[in-house]
Formats: C-alpha cells, structure tokens, sequence
C-alpha cells in the first residue's frame, strides 16, 4: 500500500479510541469543558448507561458564532495558544481534540449561548460532517448531546459492559469531577431517574457527605496542609474505614483525578502497622504542584502523570499523612462514645488525643478476638456422612482425655464437666475407631491433634475457610447455598456505582442465596442472606462492604473468577477467626473436616492449612532411628 496520509476523520477516530474508552469517557471530557467555562451547576443526563445518550447541561460562559462553529474541528482550542502555554495549564481540557473525537463516533449535537448574548447556536455533528452553526433559542451556558455513541466503530460497541456496569463507571466519573468541585452544584439521571444530586457545598467534607454518608464524612482526619513546592491537603479515614482495594481512595493532582502508585506506596508507608498490609486507607489527598514540574501529557486521559521531582512528593505526602495520623483521634467509635458520656472535660482532650493514637495501635496489634459465635457447623456445611453422628455428639460433649496444662492450652473450658458414666460409654461403642484425635488449642488460633501415624498442627482460621470454601462449590454445582430470609431487612448505603454493582450481580447473588434489592434513594435492602453467614454472626454491613469491594475490582471482570472470588471472601468472613477459644467439641468438628478439605485442590487463599508430622519424622527429630 502506497503511503498517503490518513484522511482528517480517521484521524479523529483514532484519537477518540485513546480518549473515549467508554461512556464515562465521553462524561469526563464534557463536564470537564463545563468546569473549564466556569460552571456553577453540571445536569448529567444518561441514557442505557449512556449507548443511547450523554448530555451535558452547564450555566458556563458558552460560546459565540465562531467557537462554536471550531468547538467540532480538531485541534482547536481556547485554551492554549503558545508552546508556553502548553507547561503552564490551569484549565483540565487542552488539547482541541475532546469535541472533535467524540463527534467522530457518534451523532452530537451542541446548544451554546453567552449570557451577554440574546440567542444561542446550535452545531449538529454526525460521524464525519459537521454542520455550521444556526441560530437557536437557548439558556446561557452550553449543551452537548451526544447520542448513538461508538454507532460507527463497531469493536468499540461490542466491549461494552452491560448498561449497569457502564453507569456505574459513569456515576464514578462523575464523583472523581465533583469532589474537587464543593462549589459546582451536581445532578446525574440515568434512565429517567435522579441517582445524584450535589447541591453546592463550602468544602470538600460537605461533598463526601453527600456522595457517601454525614458518617463517614464526619469520620475523616484532615491532613494538615504542609506548605512549599509540593503541597498537600486532603481528608483521611480512620483505619476502620479501610478497604480491601484502592477503591476508596482519591488523588487529586492541580484539581484533576489522577491515579499514581508512588503515592499508593506513601500512604501505604504512613499507615504501617494502623492497618493489615492488604487493607487500603480511604483517603482523599489534594496536591498542588506547579504546572510546570509536572507532565500530565504521559496518558491519555491524564489520570496518569509524571512528576519532574517523585521523591519530594512522595516525602511530602508521607510527611503530611503521618503528622496527621499522629495527632488524630484514632480510637473506635465506641469508646469514644463512651468517654464522652462519662463525662471526660475538654481539658483532657488534648492529652487523650496523645493516648488515643497510642491505644489505637495496641489494638491493631492485640487484634483482640472478638467474641465469636459457637462454631456449630451449620447443618448444610456438614459432609453428609458425619452428620448423624456429629449432630448427637455436639448435644453430648466429649471429656477431654486427660487433662492438658492450663499455660499451653485454653480447651475444655465447659467441657471439663464429667459426663455421666452410662453416656460416654454407650457413645464410644457406637462410634467408629477416631483417626485423628484434637488435643489441645495453642494461643487459641492453632489445633495439636493425634493422627494415627503421629501429629497435626492445623491452622484453625486458615481450615475452617477452605472447608467451608470447598462446601460452597459443592452445593453451587448442586445448586444455590440455603438462604434465610431476614426478619427486618438490613439496608445499607450504597453509592451510585455501588448500586449498579448489585443490580449487575443479582444472579451471583441469588446463587449464594442473597436477595439484596433497592429500598429508597442509595439505599440497598438484604432481604435474605446465606444461611451460613445467619448462624456464623458474620455482621451483614461488614459482609457488604468486603461484597461490594470484591464486586468492583476490576482484577475480577471474568464471571467464574468472580464467582471464586466472592465465595473465597465468604468462606472468609464465615470461618472461625485466629484468636477465638475453640472448645474440644468444635475442634473435632473442625477436624473431621480436614481430610477432604485437605484432598480438595480448591482453595481460597493458597495458604496451608495444616501441618504433619509423622511418628517416623519425631524419630528421626530425636535420634531414635
Ligand atoms: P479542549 O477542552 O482541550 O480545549 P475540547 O474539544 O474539549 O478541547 O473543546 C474545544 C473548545 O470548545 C474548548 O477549548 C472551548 O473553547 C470550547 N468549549 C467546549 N465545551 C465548552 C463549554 N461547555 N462551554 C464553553 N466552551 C466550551
Ligand atoms: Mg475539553
């Protein structure tokens, strides 16, 4: 083929697949033009999770005759004229190329009117035509329509998500633009209805309020803002706001959304040992950096940048986050509740801040158990053949065969009660020869037990949550988990996006034996949940959160990895925790499982569960061989 240079269409098209990803894509550019024009107000309106239609209303400065006719044509823009002016930018848009894409793959149509002019223009777009301006009656402020989006680029159509996948991405766009922006009035529909409604604010935490909770905005820390070339503010939640993945947190470079792992690592850094390595803060962290130190040209939709100097940032975030953390009042809620009733004066309130840091990382470290429900396996959880006799033995407690120390152990706390002769001996006629006998709990997170060729050490967490893993996929294949329904229905708070995530995952759901459906504006409602989280007291909120978490990484786009993933996170939340006592009875529970668990190649997090040592292993240990 001849080389010949490609045609002024094509080259839009091309430069609309690098920008314009998905619906949100074409959200982020439009309401980024709105902001840049100095709206007061933003009205998003979608449509089928914006296949059908993304307009965007603003009551910005709007254009005349002749911007608008340019608005379309690529490569122009009002907002650089100089090669200067290209390491100085103020505004988010400037590369002239936002309008002129997306009107390449779609039919768009533009409404502008200055305020100090009588009428408005209008600008259609379609594909490779644009038209020229006419006149039209319109508010002050600019309209952009754009409808039958990706209409000519047919690969780009076939990967969209479903429409609920795609608002959500549309919802969360639209949070990325609006917390930067307290003073920007934002609504979003969708399909008719209004999912988002922020009304102008003073500051960001007035935001937060109305894009999570009061709660959780009140929760936050704010970030003592360090002045000099890099600096930082924010709000940061309390480790008890913390997260699974990223999804919570919020970076903001010069007033735009931007993604950086070297700012991941600071705060990962600030909250050592406030959290478990794998949790994430939530935290909204604003930075202002000099334009020119930064490149925001290196990705192109800019969420990625590069800084002309990384360490300083990262020291600066890492000073800022820490001082913050370190004369926050970290302590549960709970107690300071608690405090305060009793009556503690103001006085004292500095100095309690000084402890409260203090208690809050003994309590991360004492990670104290939590008083956990009974084991009872739930019936449904039982291998079938164990039942019957498992059933009677749990109502018949066990006496431990001798007693054990009390420094090593902490079993047989009830048990310890002899059993009426004439019970136990029936029973161990009855019983099967046991193979692997429970001796003892060490620190209550591990199980010593007898195995007929020497000893097992299981770890009691990291067992009970691959058995139970196990035991989900087997009925799954069977069918769907046992369900109950909830007395009053739980509801939480959801986001937007959230609420796609549920809607999107009814099916999973309904498998696992969940019914979670919408109950009012933001509010979702379970109605019925699996019968094995009912009888382990997994909290429902908790259970959520980690749900919509796990619902929303994007690690886990695939349906069976998702499928996995869930019921790993519930075999999880389900499963006895490290740190709770376990009696003699729970633990032979526990162990009746283990060989099966153990034979099953299936596992939720890949740890080991038990270790082995046989007779001839201790033989050789002591020299006896
Ligand atoms: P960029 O934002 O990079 O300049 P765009 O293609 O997004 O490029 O927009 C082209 C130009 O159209 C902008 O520079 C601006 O002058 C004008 N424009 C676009 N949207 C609006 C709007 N909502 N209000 C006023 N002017 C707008
Ligand atoms: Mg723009």
């Amino acid at each position: 083929m001849p080389i010949a240079a490609l045609s002024r269409h094509l080259v839009n098209k091309i430069a609309a697949g690098e920008v314009i990803e998905r619906p949100a894509g074409v959200v982020k550019e439009l309401v980024e033009n709105a902001l840049d024009a100095g709206a007061t107000r933003v009205d998003v309106t979608v449509e089928d999770g914006g296949r059908k239609l993304i307009q965007v209303s603003d009551d910005g400065a709007g254009m005349d005759r002749n911007d608008a006719a340019l608005a379309f044509a690529p490569h122009a823009t009002s907002k650089i004229a100089t090669e200067d002016d290209l390491f100085a930018i103020g505004t988010m848009g400037f590369r002239g190329e936002a309008l002129a894409s997306i009107a390449s793959i779609s039919h768009a149509r533009l409404r502008t009117r200055r305020p100090d002019e009588q009428g408005g223009w209008e600008v259609l777009a379609n594909g490779e035509r644009i038209d020229p301006p006419v006149p039209c009656a319109a508010a002050p402020g600019t309209t952009v329509a754009v409808c039958d989006l990706f209409f000519n680029t047919p690969a780009r159509r076939k990967f969209l998500r479903t429409v609920n996948t795609e608002f959500g991405h549309i919802s969360e766009q639209i949070a990325r633009l609006a917390l930067p922006h307290p003073q920007t009035a934002f609504t979003l529909r969708h399909n008719g209805r209004e999912t988002l409604n922020l009304p102008v604010r003073e500051n960001t935490r007035g935001r937060i309020a109305d894009l999570f909770t009061p709660d959780f905005a009140q929760s936050l820390l704010t970030v003592t803002p360090r002045s000099g070339p890099v600096r930082v503010a924010g709000l940061l939640g309390p480790p008890s706001a913390a997260r699974s993945s990223a999804a919570g947190q919020y970076m903001f470079l010069n007033g735009r959304y931007i993604r950086d792992r070297l700012i991941g690592h600071a705060l990962r850094e600030a909250f050592r040992g406030l959290l478990a390595p794998n949790r994430y803060p939530a935290v909204f962290l604003f930075l202002e950096i000099d334009p020119a130190d930064v490149d925001v040209n290196v990705h192109p939709t800019k969420i990625e940048v590069r800084f002309r100097d990384s360490n300083r940032v990262y020291g600066e975030v890492l000073a800022a986050v820490r001082e913050t953390l370190q004369r926050g009042d970290l302590r549960p809620d709970v107690q300071a509740a608690a405090e305060e009733e009793a009556g503690a004066s103001p006085a004292s309130a500095a100095g309690r801040r000084q402890e409260s840091l203090r208690d809050a990382l003994a309590d991360f470290f004492k990670s104290a158990p939590k008083p956990q429900p009974r084991l009872g396996f739930p019936e449904e959880i039982l291998p079938q053949r164990h039942r019957g006799t498992e059933r009677r033995s749990s109502e018949l407690p066990i006496q431990p065969a001798q007693k054990t120390q009390s420094t090593v152990t902490s079993v047989s706390r009830e048990e310890a009660k002899p059993l009426p002769e004439y019970i136990s001996s029936q029973e161990s006629e009855e019983q099967p020869a046991v193979a692997v006998v429970p001796l003892m709990q060490v620190h209550d997170s591990y199980i010593v037990a007898q195995t007929p060729d020497g000893l097992m050490i299981v770890d009691q967490h990291a067992l009970h949550e691959r058995i139970l893993y196990n035991e989900f996929r087997r009925r799954l294949t069977a069918g769907r988990l046992t369900a109950q329904r909830m007395l009053i229905p739980q509801t939480v708070q959801v986001s937007p996006a959230e609420a796609a995530l549920l809607d999107e995952a009814t099916d999973l759901l309904g498998k696992l034996g969940m019914e979670v459906a919408p109950f009012g504006p933001n509010v979702y409602a379970v109605q019925q949940y699996p019968t094995v989280l009912a009888e382990r007291g997994v909290k429902m909120d908790a259970f959520l959160r980690e749900l919509l978490d796990t619902l929303g990484d994007d690690e886990q786009a695939d349906p069976e990895r998702l499928l996995e993933a869930v019921l790993a996170m519930m075999a999880c939340k389900a499963a006895v925790k490290a740190g709770a006592p376990l009696s003699l009875e729970e633990m032979r529970q526990l162990l009746t499982g283990a060989e099966e668990a153990e034979k099953a190649s299936a596992c939720p997090h890949g740890r080991p569960t038990t270790l082995r040592l046989s007779l001839k292993d201790l033989q050789k240990q002591f020299h006896r061989t």
